[in-house]
């Protein structure tokens, strides 16, 4: 999943990114309201993280401005402690969820867990693809009741992959949702760590649920060609 953060105050924002970087989300900062809307409408995020007080445009502004223009990605507010004003403003602009300042990162990434959990994102936590199982929850993968340890980026990958399941996804696609614009330089590392995926859920069972589809893209499906 791919998370954009909005937060100009420099201590905060490297401390929830490494915190969405461990937990595995891909995620780009930007750090005032400006560059917020910029980013949020040049690439495709799976949720934004929105501070309030930002320089330029502040944050209800902002997130008005991507609802006027028919974005629909999850919005969580980022608010001062206690500012209920705040909280009524944003959630009537269109945030999904809001979280007061300071706060803990095990709730920051339980809110974003639940925000991702509601329509038309999957409601159940576990994600199934033939005998492959996702926990997005406790972060476990089996296969055929055999444990598989993912790193965060091959784990981001697959996720993306479970829940477009039988379909073929481009490397743009790919990128967009699991990438964060660091990784743009490098146009092979999608192969990369597809091959990195292959050797972890594929090597040593029956068939192969990675499948590329030459000239297109990827696509994971228990279904081969022959069936
Ligand atoms: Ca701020």
């Amino acid at each position: 999943m791919r998370v954009l953060l909005v937060e100009d105050e420099p201590g905060i924002a490297q401390f929830i990114s490494q915190g969405l970087n461990e937990a595995g989300y891909a995620t780009d900062v930007a750090t005032d309201g400006e560059e917020g809307l910029d980013y949020a409408l040049a690439a495709e995020y799976d949720m934004i993280i929105l501070d309030i007080m930002l320089p330029k445009i502040d944050g209800l502004q902002l997130l008005r401005k991507l609802r006027t223009q028919g974005l629909k990605t999850p919005v969580l507010l980022l608010t001062a402690r206690d500012a209920i004003e705040d909280r009524v403003r944003g959630l009537d602009a269109g945030a999904d969820d809001y979280l007061s300042k300071p706060f803990a990162l095990t709730e920051l990434l339980a809110r974003l867990r639940a925000l991702l959990r509601r329509p038309p994102m999957q409601q159940d936590t576990v994600l199934r693809v033939g005998d492959l199982e996702m926990d997005v929850a406790t972060r476990e993968v089996h296969r055929a009741g055999k444990s598989i340890n993912l790193s965060p980026r091959e784990f981001t990958l697959l996720e993306y992959f479970m829940r477009h399941p039988r379909q073929v996804l481009t490397r743009s696609q790919i990128t967009e949702h699991t990438w964060n614009f660091d990784f743009y330089e490098n146009s092979n590392v999608i192969d990369v760590y597809i091959g990195y995926l292959r050797r972890k859920i594929d090597h040593g069972f029956d068939r192969p649920l990675l499948h590329t589809v030459r000239g297109v893209g990827y696509c994971l499906s228990a279904q081969t060609a022959n069936d």
